[in-house]
């Protein structure tokens, strides 16, 4: 299964939803991506990165509502 998207001039990126597991289509503010960077404040050599795929909806309900968070809109609960 997977979800062909348009992005920035890429074609057939297959995104999955690293919170409710299902398909992303490309629709704003969707597909978007999660940076997880480990050993934060460790020497760089030390430090890995991974991109994870999500909805907005699904991050926006999952995060504390005083965490501050302005790059999309949260959804009314
Ligand atoms: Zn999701």
């Amino acid at each position: 299964m997977g979800v062909e998207t348009k992005v920035m001039g890429m074609t057939s990126v297959d995104c999955q939803c690293c919170f409710c597991g299902l398909g992303i289509e490309l629709k704003r503010p969707d597909p978007c991506e999660l940076i997880l960077a480990t050993n934060f404040g460790s020497d760089e050599a030390l430090r890995q990165r991974q991109g994870l795929f999500c909805h907005a909806v699904c991050l926006s309900q999952r995060m504390q509502a005083s965490i501050a968070f302005s790059v999309i809109d949260r959804e009314e609960d």
